[in-house]
């Protein structure tokens, strides 16, 4: 059986399959889209801290954050204490 790995991203649990997918999805935005690399990574650095990741996945919406991260217009979906 598998384990939820708490305040894990995917690049650090073993779903290698599903982060090389995301990789290519994040690949074919365009640079309207695309969010800098910098706002990218100080995004996951939140979500790495926040109790709501589970297993690279939010809990407040199902999103794998790698992806949903990825966006200028995406938001940290908990409206109560929005952390990006
Ligand atoms: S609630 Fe916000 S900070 Fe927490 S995991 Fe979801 S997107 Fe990341």
């Amino acid at each position: 059986m598998k384990q939820e790995c708490k305040r894990c991203l995917l690049l650090e649990s073993a779903e290698g399959g599903m982060l090389e997918s995301i990789k290519e999805k994040i690949d074919k935005l365009s640079p309207e889209e695309k969010c800098e690399s910098e706002v990218y990574n100080e995004r996951l650095k939140k979500c790495k801290s926040c109790d709501n990741l589970i297993s690279g996945v939010c809990m407040k919406c199902g999103c794998y954050v790698e992806f949903r991260a990825a966006f200028k217009k995406q938001k940290c979906p908990n409206v109560s204490d929005r952390k990006w």
